[in-house]
């Protein structure tokens, strides 16, 4: 029988899969649900546990200084900018991703977005359910995705999948990635561009690069200026690389047509955020990456990530691994 002292305890900050509990509880982890994401309960309750599975809870430093066992943080899904990345190198903390995980249907989502501002869906809709069939006519013009413009912030794994699909619905697809060779993007089939350029030839742009300090405010009102009156503008991203109240100047004053956002400045945002009176905007609670398919497997790959690095396993994906280089691994 396991002593349960020796056991390997893992705190579960957020909901996680039933199949990747089972991974867990197959190697014998203790495991411990953390409902309370107060920073003194942080602290009292992570201060003995070997890892850590977190969904958007925040780990700071005062958290982490007080997590005496920690060995690795394993994200459930990819972006990262709630944990305290210093500390953890600091300390060789190992923190993960679920790297395989979501960008399909974040992609996915961003096309949902897309579609349903250029189809105006929601006036549509209201239209029949008012009895207003007839009305159709004086509603404005509905448009296409094929042979726009469409411009992609970020070429990772999402902005990749996005541009897939783009090119699916056969438009032109231009990219900004000051980190990815444009030989790269042009095997993509699509045109590497200068922040500038893509600014100012989209008729649709959507965001995918991490929030840190150089894409803090990196759409604000001097590039929504440079934007079309015409365009469609999505971020799935982070909130915080658009700059909120910049573009609310934009959506009421035409300098773009339309907006979707998953993601806010403030999460949950403020009953009274403005955005929630405008007709030319679709809001979606930071779910794009929470279908039934995604979530089974960020689930599971959470848990992999945790099970594979205490065990020393030489299945450890590598590539889910934010600070190897730290870490030592090669
Ligand atoms: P990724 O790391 O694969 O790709 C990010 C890309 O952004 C990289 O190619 C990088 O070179 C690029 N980049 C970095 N700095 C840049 C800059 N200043 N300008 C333009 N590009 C820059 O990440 P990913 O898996 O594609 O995810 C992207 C982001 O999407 C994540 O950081 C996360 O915050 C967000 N995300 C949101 C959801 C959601 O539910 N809404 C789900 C998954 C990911």
């Amino acid at each position: 029988m396991i002593i349960k002292k020796l056991m390997k305890k893992v705190a579960l900050i957020g909901e996680v899969h039933e199949e990747g509990l089972t991974i867990l509880k197959d190697n014998n982890f203790a495991l411990i649900n953390v409902n309370d994401y107060s920073e003194n309960n942080l602290i009292k309750i992570l201060k003995d546990v070997d890892a850590i599975a977190l969904r958007t809870a925040k780990l700071n430093e005062t958290v982490l200084q007080n997590c005496h066992s920690l060995k690795i943080v394993s994200r459930h899904g990819v972006g990262y900018d709630n944990v305290d990345l210093n500390y953890l190198n600091k300390e060789k903390i190992a923190l993960a991703i679920t790297g395989s995980a979501n960008a399909i249907t974040v992609a996915e989502h961003v096309m949902s977005m897309f579609l349903h501002l250029c189809k105006l869906t929601n006036i549509s809709d209201q239209l029949v359910k008012d009895g207003k069939f007839n009305h159709r006519k004086s509603m404005q013009d509905t448009i296409e995705l094929y042979k726009k413009n469409i411009f992609i912030i970020g070429f990772g794994r999402i902005g990749k999948a996005l541009a897939k699909r783009c090119k699916g619905f056969e438009a032109n697809v231009y990219i900004f990635d000051p980190l990815v060779q444009p030989d790269i993007i042009e095997q993509h089939e699509c045109k590497a561009v200068k922040l500038d350029e893509g600014l100012q030839l989209a008729d649709f742009i959507s965001i995918h690069s991490p929030l840190n300090k150089n894409t803090k405010y990196l759409i604000a009102k001097n590039e929504l200026s440079k934007m079309k009156k015409t365009c469609v503008l999505v971020n799935t991203s982070r909130g915080g690389i658009i700059k909120e109240s910049d573009l609310i100047w934009a959506l009421n004053n035409n300098i773009i047509k339309s907006a979707g956002l998953d993601v806010f400045e403030k999460e949950p945002p403020d009953p009274n955020n403005p955005l929630f009176k405008l007709e030319n905007v679709v809001l979606s609670p930071h779910n794009a990456a929470l279908t039934i398919e995604c979530k089974r497997r960020m689930g599971i790959e959470t848990c992999k990530n945790i099970a594979d690095y205490l065990n020393k396993s030489p299945n450890l994906v590598l590539k889910n691994l934010i600070n190897k280089d730290i870490l030592n691994f090669n």
